[in-house]
């Protein structure tokens, strides 16, 4: 509540912004994700590794907008793109030669042939999912429990932790996330537990019986929306083995793990090739960009026309401007060992935290991407998640960062995001604001 209070004094620009943002906006926010009780925390601008509210509060970024501006923001290099680009006109929906620079530089890292552009991460799923279901011919979509792929029908199932129940994990039926999706979409959807390919075998075998065969199976090769639970070793070869078995395409989706936790994400940190992988955030740099990766073979159903995969902004100049500017200039080989080497810093001075107050809890890093697990045993998948957790520490961890100076992504199930442009000086100040709450919490 102390906490609580502070936050409301420091914000009141952002209180009468949210008065006059519920007369032209739905819940005063752009996105349900920015919703916030009593009212958002609207920012102004951002520099590199920090941002600025509308109150002038000045902080660290390390919610960088869910990810996205693993660049940091407004980077000189990015600007320069944008802006030669606009001179020369924003968009023609035609092809421009930046687009067949980004599938090129794409296809070079994920090993992946064949690209299309989206603008979102949300298109790339929906995309990649309609792919994988004309290439078989079958409805069926496997997905983990728990893990979040998107806002369109077919995904928006078996998720939310606010949920007591997302579904049962030996049942076949799934749970919609929210209002307005219809039941027979949920129902050509079925979940199984992360790190655990001998469910995943079990629940096919059971729906192989049905006819059902699933077209795809789509999941995280770490999943980065229940904080960050990373695969056990074994895991994710076992996964391609028995997809790559049963003729089932294995969709890794990269919209968060993708250019930030290595050069060809999770793909290549773990070695393990999939037919198809999604992209978006930071792909971008700050603008809407999304793409769909996969084999001649799989891709083959777009290249012949039997699907359609469209979008009057897809591969918009803009974008793939400041998608090549970034990828070529900005997240090079150096910028991915800065990462490394800053998430290995924080992590590790943050288990030394843990360790010194007697926290239960644990800190787990990957790339630019980690989080302090509030848990005093190790999450492994959604169940041990809902089992474990401390929601409220999460959600007094937050409010404590906000009050002094760290700005971080809110809600229990996300995690940090450093930027190339973050230093050891960013990163040691999280440490010491944590340092503190455990302090606070432990005396
Ligand atoms: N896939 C994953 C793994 C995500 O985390 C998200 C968004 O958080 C999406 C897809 C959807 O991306 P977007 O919000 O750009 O539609």
């Amino acid at each position: 509540k102390r906490e609580e209070r502070v936050l409301n004094e420091r914000t009141g620009r952002s209180a009468e912004m949210f008065k006059r943002a519920n007369r032209s906006l739905s819940g005063g926010v752009a996105s349900s994700y920015q919703l916030r009780d009593p009212w958002p925390i609207y920012l102004e601008r951002g520099d590199g590794p920090v941002v600025w509210d509308v109150d002038g509060n000045q902080m660290w970024d390390f919610h960088n907008g869910f990810g996205s501006m693993v660049q940091g923001h407004a980077h000189p290099v990015i600007g320069k793109a944008i802006q030669e680009r606009y001179a020369k006109g924003t968009h023609f929906a035609a092809p421009t030669e930046d687009a067949i620079a980004v599938g090129e530089e794409l296809a070079r890292r994920w090993g992946l042939p064949q690209w299309r552009y989206t603008n979102s991460g949300s298109e790339s799923t929906m995309d990649a999912i309609r792919i994988a279901r004309a290439f078989t011919g079958r409805d069926t979509v496997m997905k983990i429990f728990g893990s979040y792929h998107g806002h369109h029908d077919t995904v928006m199932v078996s998720i939310g932790v606010e949920y007591d129940k997302i579904g049962e994990p030996d049942d076949l039926a799934s749970l919609p996330y929210g209002a307005g999706i219809p039941q027979a979409t949920v129902d050509m959807t079925v979940a199984v537990p992360f790190n655990d390919v001998g469910a995943m075998e079990r629940r096919l075998e059971k729906l192989i019986a049905q006819d059902r065969k699933p077209a795809c199976v789509i999941m995280e090769a770490a999943m980065m929306n229940l904080g960050v639970v990373l695969p056990e070793d074994g895991y994710l070869q076992a996964v391609r083995d028995l997809t790559a078995k049963h003729g089932i395409v294995l969709i890794f989706d990269e919209v968060k793990t993708g250019l930030c936790i290595a050069a060809g994400g999770a793909t290549e940190k773990w070695g393990v090739t999939p037919d198809m992988v999604t992209l978006a955030k930071a792909l971008g740099a700050g603008l809407p960009m999304g793409a769909i990766g996969g084999t001649e073979e799989v891709m083959s159903v777009v290249k012949n026309g039997s699907v359609y995969q469209v979008g009057t902004y897809n591969g918009n100049p803009l974008g793939v401007a400041a998608t090549r500017a970034s990828l070529i200039e900005v997240l090079t080989p150096d910028a991915y060992a800065h990462l490394d080497a800053l998430n290995d810093r924080i992590v590790g001075a943050c288990d030394m935290v843990i360790q010194k107050y007697g926290l239960p809890g644990y800190a787990v890093g990957v790339g630019s991407k980690g989080c302090v697990t509030f848990s005093p045993t190790k999450i492994t998948d959604y169940a041990s998640f809902k089992a474990n957790q401390d929601a409220e520490l999460s959600d007094l961890a937050w409010l404590f960062n906000m009050n002094r100076g760290i700005f971080m992504t809110p809600g229990r199930e996300e995690e940090w995001t450093l930027s190339v442009t973050h230093s050891e000086e960013a990163v040691d100040a999280y440490v010491e604001v944590f340092d503190e709450l455990a302090s606070d919490l432990m005396s």
